[in-house]
């Protein structure tokens, strides 16, 4: 079984501030054309991960203002819909994420949109500390919750487990709980 987060589990205390990898124009991390960023370090050891190497804080190398300006550049492609989170978990890197998702909002408003995937759950998140709290505020979909291997079902979209959800951030902060995502809805808010 993934480990259970814990009190201590902060980006404060743990990020080094690496990415494991950078993707540009890839279409298997969420809807559309994305750019896809892959934080090093995660904590929950789940029996399975896709990336064990990314456990490493240190896995990879150092994020960078040069990194950064290259993402924003590429999401300027107007075939991209938007930028992808995923690791090691962001959670536990929000200084690397926050930074990126802040630049993401003032320069493309929410004309782009940011995915992100996390071993935190919605409810973690939401009763977390204010960077984590801040972060959550600033997507437009989370993909929630540990991989479970007893839960394996690799026919899901955008999931490996059936524990996992696929959450619009928005609909859920406003309900108070989890919405979850779907394209229709997404269509109508964005219009
Ligand atoms: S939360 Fe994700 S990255 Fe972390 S161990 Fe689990 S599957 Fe791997």
């Amino acid at each position: 079984m993934p480990r259970e987060p814990q009190p201590g589990w902060s980006s404060e205390r743990f990020s080094q501030g690496y990415v494991a990898d950078y993707k540009p124009f890839v279409f298997v991390d969420g809807e559309g054309v994305r750019c896809s960023l892959y934080v090093s370090g995660c904590l929950f050891a789940c029996e399975g991960c896709f990336n064990e190497a990314t456990w490493s804080f240190r896995y990879g190398s150092a994020y960078t203002d040069e990194l950064e300006d290259r993402i924003l550049a590429d999401l300027a492609h107007e075939s991209v819909q938007g930028l992808s989170l995923l690791g090691g978990e962001p959670f536990l890197n929000t200084g690397v994420c926050l930074r990126l998702v802040r630049r993401v909002r003032e320069r493309f408003g929410r004309s782009k949109d940011v995915w992100c995937w996390s071993g935190f759950t919605l409810e973690e998140l939401r009763g977390g500390s204010q960077d984590k709290r801040d972060l959550l505020a600033g997507l437009d979909v989370l993909v929630d919750g540990r991989f479970e291997i007893a839960r394996r079902d690799l026919t899901l979209p955008f999931r490996g487990s059936t524990n996992q959800r696929v959450l619009s951030v928005p609909a859920s902060l406003a309900a108070g709980s989890a919405v979850p995502w779907s394209p229709a809805r997404e269509t109508r808010r964005s219009a």
